[in-house]
This record gives C-alpha cells, sequence and structure tokens, in this order.
C-alpha cells in the first residue's frame, strides 16, 4: 500500500463503536440478553465464545442486518437505529466465501463502488490499491473457481476494506480454512488492521484466534459479555470459572472454601477473588501452575507425558483418580507409569461451587 492510500484510509477510521444493553428476541428467543461492549477506535476486538452464545447476533445487530428488541448502537457517539445497514459504512467478511462466481476478483472488489455511483477510472485504481494491499495484485482477472480458500477470503476482505469503511465486521472468516492458512491469515487482518487503523469486530469461536488476533476479547455466554478484558487479563485473571474454562487450558481440582481460605491439593491459599459461597468448590488451575516435586503433598502416577518444545506437558493421575495437567521444564523428562508428587505453585485462577461443575 502506498503511504498515501494508508493516509486515506487511515483518515476515515477511528471510530468508536459502542453496544449499550443490546437485546435481540427472536420468536420468544432471547439470543441477546442485555450486551454491553465499546470498542475504542482503532481496537480490534475478538468476540468469542461457544456456539449458539450470540456472538453472530451481535455482529448482525450491530450491522443492521437484524433490529434489536431493546438498546441501542452507536457508532461514533451516533445512535444508528434508524441507519439501514448499508449507510452504515461498514465493512464486512463472513465465514462462507462469497464472492460473486459471474465476477472476477477486480470486479467483485469493484463491487461496492459501483453500488456507491464511482467512476470507472476511480473503482479502477482503488480495487487495484485494495488488492494490492491483501497481496492479490497480480489475480484481478481471475474467477472466484479459480482461487483458494485463502485467496478467496483475501478477495473478501479486499472488496470489504475498498469502501474504506468506519468499521470492519469478521464473522469467523477463517474457520473454513485450514490450518496453516488459518495462522497467516489471521496475522494478515491484524497487520493490516493496526495499518489502518480501522476499528473491527472478530467474531470467533477459536480461543487461540482470539488471544492472537486481539487487542481486547470479550467472553460470551448465553446471551450476555461475561467479562472484556486484554488477552492476558482474561487468561491470569479470569472473571469466573467459565472464563477460566474457556480461555486457555486449566486443570479441575476440588478443593474447600472456608473464610476466604481455599484448600486444594494439600495447600491452604488466601481466596481473594470473585465471590463464591463457602463449601466444596471446583478450583481451575493453570498447568504451569503446579510443579513435580519429590516432596509435594499429593501423589500420583504419570500417564504420559509431550515435549512440546520449550516446555513439556505431563498428565499425571492422582491417587484420587482425578487426570491433571502438570507443564514443566522440558528437559525435565518422565515416562509413564513413573510415580510423583505434586505441589500447587502458585494460586487458582477460579473457583465455582462443586455443584456447578457437575451440572455444567
Ligand atoms: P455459532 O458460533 O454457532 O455461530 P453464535 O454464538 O454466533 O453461534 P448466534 O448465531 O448468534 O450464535 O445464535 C444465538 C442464538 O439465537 C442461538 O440459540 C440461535 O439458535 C438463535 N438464533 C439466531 N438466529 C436466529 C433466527 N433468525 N431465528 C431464531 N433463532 C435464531
Amino acid at each position: 500500500m502506498t503511504a498515501t492510500t494508508a493516509r486515506a484510509v487511515a483518515a476515515r477510521q477511528g471510530t468508536r463503536v459502542e453496544l449499550r444493553g443490546v437485546v435481540k428476541e427472536f420468536a420468544g428467543h432471547r439470543a441477546l440478553a442485555g450486551v454491553d461492549l465499546a470498542l475504542e477506535p482503532g481496537e480490534l476486538v475478538a468476540l468469542l465464545g461457544p456456539s449458539g452464545c450470540g456472538k453472530t447476533t451481535a455482529l448482525r445487530c450491530l450491522a443492521g442486518l437484524e433490529e434489536v428488541s431493546a438498546g441501542s448502537i452507536l457508532l461514533g457517539g451516533e445512535d444508528v437505529a434508524a441507519v439501514p445497514t448499508n449507510r452504515r459504512d461498514l465493512g464486512m467478511v463472513f465465514q462462507q466465501y462469497s464472492l460473486f462466481p459471474h465476477m472476477t476478483v477486480a470486479e467483485n472488489v469493484e463491487f461496492g463502488l459501483r453500488m456507491r455511483k464511482a467512476g470507472t477510472g476511480e473503482r479502477r485504481r482503488r480495487a487495484a490499491e485494495a488488492l494490492e494491499l491483501v497481496g492479490l495484485g497480480h489475480l484481478g482477472g481471475r474467477y472466484a473457481h479459480q482461487l483458494s480458500g485463502g485467496q478467496q477470503q483475501r478477495v473478501a476482505l479486499a472488496r470489504a476494506l475498498v469502501t474504506r469503511p468506519r468499521v470492519l465486521l469478521l464473522d469467523e472468516p477463517l474457520s473454513a480454512l485450514d490450518a496453516q492458512v488459518r495462522v497467516q491469515l489471521r496475522e494478515e487482518i491484524r497487520r493490516l488492521q493496526t495499518e489502518l487503523g480501522i476499528t473491527t469486530l472478530f467474531v470467533t469461536h477459536d480461543q487461540e484466534e482470539a488471544l492472537a488476533v486481539a487487542d481486547r476479547v470479550a467472553v460470551m455466554r448465553a446471551g450476555v459479555v461475561e467479562q472484556v478484558g486484554t488477552p492476558e487479563e482474561l487468561y491470569s485473571t479470569p472473571a469466573t470459572a467459565f472464563v477460566a474454562g474457556f480461555v486457555g487450558l486449566s486443570n479441575r481440582l476440588p478443593g474447600h472454601l472456608a473464610d476466604g481460605v481455599l484448600t486444594v491439593l494439600g495447600a491452604a491459599l488466601a481466596w481473594a477473588g470473585h465471590q463464591t459461597p463457602d463449601g466444596p468448590v471446583t478450583a481451575y488451575v493453570r498447568p504451569e501452575d503446579l510443579g513435580l516435586d519429590e516432596h509435594g503433598p499429593v501423589a500420583g502416577t504419570v500417564v504420559a507425558s509431550s515435549f512440546l518444545g520449550a516446555v513439556r506437558r505431563t498428565q499425571v493421575r492422582l491417587d484420587g483418580g482425578v487426570v491433571v495437567v502438570v507443564q514443566h521444564d522440558a528437559a525435565d523428562a518422565r515416562q509413564s507409569g513413573e510415580g510423583v508428587h505434586l505441589t500447587l505453585r502458585k494460586r487458582a485462577v477460579a473457583i465455582e461451587p462443586r455443584e456447578a461443575t457437575a451440572s455444567a
């Protein structure tokens, strides 16, 4: 991209986006139960959550493809309730490749400009620039069936960006691609988004993808946003057991909470995290917060141990039957069947009453 194009695009960016108490009901089914979420200008926020939690519905409400049942949507501080999708000034990319099969790549990219009645010369020039931006400047004459899945999604991205939208909405844009292309393209999306400074909402159910691309991640569950934070915040201080279980690996260990003291794996720790009633709890412990230590208070047997380059992950069956994963130094090789002792090195990141885990 030329510096002039980057500036021209960036000049239109930096829009603040806000969903305030958004409720969406479909024939009595409440898909969104009061979503509050603000995206700062130029920020990439990933909307992460399990299937059916309302991610796509939230994105569609933001786009104006669904009418909200209650609450409001603000783009650049303006309530857009009465503004139709084509006037909201958005770029969108969806999971399924959505290129027009009878148009060339260049014609596909020009489409949005044609709708806006841009002249032929301007259309050609801007489509060529947008294709250059996604590294496909040489493929303008091809048709969709002559492109790989990754290339088709790059064209879809060029088509979304060519109108220089205020906001970019991406709904599982990488899900149909194979793993390697997925990682490449997500890095490219992030690079482009940062370069253009365009406020972006990225819907995904893949936590690794969300943590890798986003400035902040909003974790959704059953129609509400359960926590919004940087990837680091979600990982190290999840607000709830659900977030702890959904973001990153964690062990679920039986423990007990009484008067602010959590007892788990033979250790008694002050619990200053989220409010939970006293009694039996499930404690969520990250694999790197456990250690193999011959003097550790809990005995177990190694089930398997995997070398992962910088670290090793070892599964240990505790004497009570629970299997836990311990992440440790790669040089400390362990054999299955070996007797070991475990220690809790750090802390639990979240807890929940034991019945809640049993019924989950
Ligand atoms: P996925 O990751 O599987 O795409 P999601 O988190 O994006 O899931 P949504 O597609 O937003 O979830 O759906 C949220 C809930 O609303 C689901 O229970 C779904 O069945 C329901 N829903 C979505 N669209 C409609 C519709 N048009 N009519 C009725 N119910 C709908």
